[in-house]
């Protein structure tokens, strides 16, 4: 019989004792583009890298269980999960899309995928019933983050997949800013969860990565013939280093949280920062729903200061935290969404939504906290 075991043992035995030849506890990495062909008409399993690798397959594998899905792909970086993604949809359809998102995602829609046809609304997906009143004849999907980037709004899983049942919507989360540690999509109906790989999954900001998990085979081998027809998969030595990060994935996950936490009290508190915004904190909209469908508040917060000049002068003023975008790194990164990873979407919008030039983003990582809060102190003051 088979031994039950926690999310947390199946991570760390990606990989362990695959290689059957060797025994090697480290899954190896087969660089080989092309393998062998036993016989006419036979083969190993493998033919051609971009179609399946060894190394990348240990990954996906761990990572559907992760999610708990079906079926995992990894890609070279988010963004080209997400485009392999939007190419499962053809012209005259419709999307809606959380406005609270990733700027990469709305250029590749906007700038991209609008002149093949697929159009996309943009909807503040922390209400349901903004989400149903944008639901067109020819929609096709929803696609949320929530978190929201940089805001941190939170949605509804539970009401919005149930929505999309009964509306036959396609429910797909980016569930980059939780990861499935946190957040477990399919548990709410999710029928796709995407990943950008680079942050959390990979945690170290040495690789760049992405990740696709269907909930149901049927729907996996549309992505896989979608990923294998545009080949933007992930090589196999990126696939190890990912394999070795997703190992110490619940222990950072678990050090971000509570770091994050007592930054946003002490944030809160400090009379330079007028507004923080944080899940963890009972001030926040959306504490109760996190409490309810998390197992975390997560390591990413921001804030606003007075002045746009004051928030510059922050991120000149930092030491220890780096002035960088991306996020979820072992390292504490700091940036200006409106001037960095926001930068194209429309100033209106922007301003709209808040996304204003006090507002800073911090990537609480996993130094010892009151090291990066006496950074902060000595940057705000
Ligand atoms: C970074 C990010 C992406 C894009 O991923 P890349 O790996 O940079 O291509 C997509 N969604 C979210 C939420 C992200 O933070």
């Amino acid at each position: 019989m088979k031994q039950q075991i926690t999310q947390e043992t199946e991570l760390v035995q990606i990989g362990v004792g695959r290689d059957e030849s060797t025994g090697a506890i480290s899954v190896p990495i087969y660089p080989s583009a092309t393998y062998r062909h036993p016989s006419v008409g036979e083969s190993t399993g493998y033919d051609y890298t971009r179609s399946g690798n060894p190394t990348r397959q240990a990954l996906e594998e761990g990572l559907a269980r992760l999610e708990g899905g079906s079926r995992a792909l990894a890609f070279a970086s988010g963004m080209a999960a997400l485009t392999t993604f939007f190419l499962h949809f053809s012209s005259g359809d419709h999307i809606i899309v959380s406005e609270d998102l990733y700027g990469g995602t709305y250029r590749v829609l906007d700038q991209i995928f609008a002149d093949f046809g697929l159009s996309a609304s943009y909807v503040d997906t922390t209400s349901s019933v903004n989400v149903a009143n944008a639901i067109a004849s020819n929609t096709r999907a929803l696609l949320i983050e929530t978190p929201g980037n940089p805001l941190l709004g939170v949605a509804d899983l539970d009401q919005l997949g149930q929505l999309c049942r009964s509306r036959g919507l396609l429910f797909a989360v980016d569930n980059t800013f939780m990861t499935p540690v946190l957040q477990r999509p399919f548990e709410f109906g999710a029928d796709v969860v995407l990943h950008s790989g680079t942050k959390y999954l990979g945690g170290h900001s040495d690789l760049c990565s992405g990740v696709l998990i269907t909930r149901k085979q049927e729907l996996g081998e549309r992505f896989y013939f979608l990923q294998n027809s545009t080949g933007a998969v992930l090589p196999p030595q990126d696939s190890w280093l990912l394999i070795r990060s997703l190992k110490t994935l619940p222990l950072r996950m678990q050090r971000h949280c509570q770091s994050a936490g007592r930054i946003a009290e002490w944030l809160e508190s400090h009379p330079a920062v007028a507004k923080v915004f944080y899940p963890g904190l009972p001030s926040h909209p959306g504490h109760e729903l996190t409490r309810r469908q998390c197992r975390g508040f997560g390591g990413m917060l921001s804030f606003r200061v007075t002045s746009p000049e004051h928030a510059r002068q922050v991120l000149q003023r930092l030491q220890l935290i780096s002035f960088a975008e991306s996020l979820g790194g072992v390292e504490s990164l700091m940036t200006l969404p409106a001037v960095q990873t926001h930068a194209d979407i429309p100033k209106q919008d922007r301003e709209r939504l808040g996304i204003c030039e006090r507002l800073l983003r911090l990537s609480v990582g996993i130094e010892t906290v009151d090291d990066i809060i006496a950074d902060l102190d000595q940057a705000l003051c």
